[in-house]
């Protein structure tokens, strides 16, 4: 019997993508200089980051970067429970609780762990897992690792999700779903979701790694731009690498949840802490996102002036009111070829393409940012014309 090499199986997979214009390809980048970044000595205008802020970069946060660096090391050198939760760490931990109005607020080190730990730890094999067929993969990887019964609706079908929930009446239920969907932009249906949970004695839980910094008042996120507390939506998640600029992430909700994740979350119990200095850094990211508003005002009149400037010139956009603006194409070979024609042009714009969104429905993946100049936005609506027509 001869056994099959898994490497050349992997080689065949990649020439099938490679086929079907779904390749993804690795670039590095050489600079970067606001929204601009020089990719192949070429400078290009970014529309790609989920910087939405502009905070990234910020001197203030690059500083207190540095002088945390400077006062505990760069790495935490152990994982929370062994030595590595630090002062940094529980400052930031408070600061993200009473920003998002929860109880408590736990440290992971990525949003993707964040959701594996939730998921991991509140689920047991067998649970019922509902979620949004849009859902970012770890939240579906997540459901997968924790053996639930996962089950997804059509994309924001709340009754849908209510069918599902009652094929398993008497099942522990967790209903998931993104706050601001990543690759549409668009914001759940939070209210009847809450509503849903509280008739059918299931759990919510939200993932607003698009919504924190952007939504809600001083950008507290799409929970509490849609006034939904602890009692309603128990356990939230948002990542820090988005809005607030910085990389990350954090769970917050009632002190029940925390405490079940600090013992219980793997990807909180084995992994190394996030190192402190990043902690001090994002605590001041997360002071700027709550008293600059003028960021959030500024980026909701990129939104429009880009909606607005499509719309003008026929383009395909996705009904979103988020910095996350879609412009729809269609085929995985077009959507490539625009972004190419993009790039030629002066823009980096990257094509979303199966599986990361589905079938036929590849897209030029836009996003604004704070900061991003109207002539930025200007400029790219007339790229996108010429290329798109
Ligand atoms: C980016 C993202 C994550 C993962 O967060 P990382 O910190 O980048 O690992 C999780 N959920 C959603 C909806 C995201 O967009």
């Amino acid at each position: 019997m001869s056994r099959p090499d898994l490497l050349a199986r992997l080689a065949a997979a990649q020439a099938d993508r490679a086929q079907a214009a779904l390749l993804r390809r690795l670039r590095t980048v050489d600079a970067v200089d606001g929204t601009d970044i020089v990719v192949a000595g070429r400078r290009l205008t970014g529309f790609a980051s989920n910087d939405y802020l502009g905070l990234a970069g910020h001197p203030e946060l690059v500083e207190a970067l540095a002088t945390a660096a400077r006062r505990w090391g760069v790495g935490a050198g152990a994982a929370h429970l062994l030595g590595g939760h630090r002062e940094e760490h529980a400052a930031l931990e408070e600061a993200l609780a009473r920003w998002t109005g929860r109880a408590r607020a736990l440290l992971f080190s990525t949003g993707y762990m964040a959701n594996l730990g939730v998921l991991q730890a509140v689920l047991a094999r067998g649970d019922l897992c509902v979620q949004d067929k849009l859902n970012h993969a770890c939240l579906i990887d997540g459901a997968h690792l924790a053996g639930a019964v996962l089950r997804r609706y059509p994309h924001a079908d709340v009754a849908a999700a209510q069918r599902q929930l009652d094929t398993a009446p008497a099942a522990p239920a967790l209903v998931a779903s993104d706050g601001v969907f990543s690759m549409d932009g668009d914001v759940a249906p939070l209210p009847a979701l809450a509503d849903l949970c509280r008739t059918h004695g299931a759990s919510l839980m939200i993932d607003d790694a698009h919504g924190l910094g952007v939504l809600g008042p001083e950008g507290a996120g799409s929970l509490a731009e849609a006034g939904l507390d602890e009692a309603a939506a128990p356990i939230l998640m948002a990542t820090l690498g988005k809005a607030l600029g910085v990389a990350g992430a954090f769970v917050a909700g009632p002190a029940a949840l925390i405490e079940g994740l600090v013992q219980f979350a793997r990807p909180h119990v084995y992994t190394t802490a996030m190192p402190p200095a990043l902690a001090a850094a994002t605590r001041v990211a997360v002071r700027l996102a709550r008293e600059e508003s003028w960021r959030r005002q500024h980026l909701a009149a990129l939104i429009a002036q880009f909606r607005l400037g499509a719309a003008q010139r026929g383009l395909a956009l996705a009904a979103s009111r988020t910095p996350i603006q879609p412009v729809l194409v269609g085929a995985s070979d077009a959507a490539l070829a625009a972004a190419q024609a993009l790039e030629a042009a002066g823009f980096f714009v990257p094509a979303i393409r199966p599986p990361t969104v589905p079938a036929g429905s590849a897209r030029l993946r836009v996003t604004l940012s704070a900061a991003h100049r109207q002539s930025d936005v200007e400029r790219l609506l007339d790229a996108l014309a010429r290329v798109l027509r």
